[in-house]
């Protein structure tokens, strides 16, 4: 599943080809997909990102909001499948995704802004004391989209081994300098990911994320893998004790 460092990569490369450019024609391939309004001779404004959200705004006020979800991706060739292409000026995106869970919505500026709303602050530099609201486990709380936004599996088990924060530890528990070093390796495992740019699908190395029974990288003992609100959880026994 595309995280918050892949969704940034994809909207930046989607803004480098699209953005100023005008809509030719849209193509719509699955009929989940339902785009209430025209696109055609609309100029796209601006491409952006909040949490694993990418937004096209366009300058007839309206934006196309996507969510990749698992295997949702922008491909600029066309692929042999995909279930909907936006074709802009020379260049054309085409949005491909096996599983067909991503999201593609055409919104009003208020219904956009309405969306928008639910979600927490954006990881990077955010204060995440909030967290101590939650009498969850610290790994759940981190997953909580509400009160912060973005942060998936990988990135929530790669910050707490930085920060050598046990993840079963409840949040309400941690005390303030253990939040602060958390704020600052969830930065750090996220900009691990984004200096990767294109290639991290290729070359991404994780510290403990799918790594159970082999060797911590910072004391050799062995990661575990463990489960919680239905989501895996890798750590180190050692690095990450209560
Ligand atoms: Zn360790």
């Amino acid at each position: 599943m595309p995280e918050l460092p892949e969704v940034e990569i994809m909207m930046r490369q989607l803004r480098a080809r699209l953005r100023g450019r005008v809509i030719r024609r849209v193509e719509v391939c699955d009929s989940k997909i339902k785009l209430n309004g025209e696109l055609r001779g609309c100029r796209i404004n601006k491409v952006w990102r909040r949490a694993k959200y990418i937004i096209f705004d366009f300058s007839h006020g309206r934006h196309l909001l996507v969510h990749l979800r698992m295997t949702g991706w922008f491909e600029f060739e066309p692929p042999p499948k995909y279930r909907l292409a936006l074709h802009a000026g020379p260049q054309s995106a085409y949005f491909a995704d096996s599983r067909r869970f991503g999201v593609v919505e055409l919104l009003f500026t208020q219904d956009l802004i309405k969306r928008l709303n639910r979600l927490g602050p954006e990881p990077f530099g955010a204060d995440l004391q909030v967290l101590k609201r939650s009498t969850r486990p610290i790994k759940v709380a981190l997953l909580d989209q509400t009160l912060v936004a973005g942060i998936g599996n990988i990135y929530a088990c790669e910050a707490l081994w930085r920060a050598r924060i046990d993840p079963r530890q409840r949040a309400d528990r941690l005390r303030r300098d253990e939040i602060r070093r958390l704020e600052r390796s969830v930065v750090a495992a996220l900009q691990k990911g984004l200096n990767y740019g294109p290639r991290i699908f290729q070359v991404q190395e994780f510290y403990v994320y799918d790594r159970a029974g082999r060797s911590c990288r910072r004391c050799g003992t062995l990661i575990r893998r463990i489960v919680q609100a239905q989501r895996s959880t890798w750590f180190c026994p050692q690095c990450q004790r209560r």
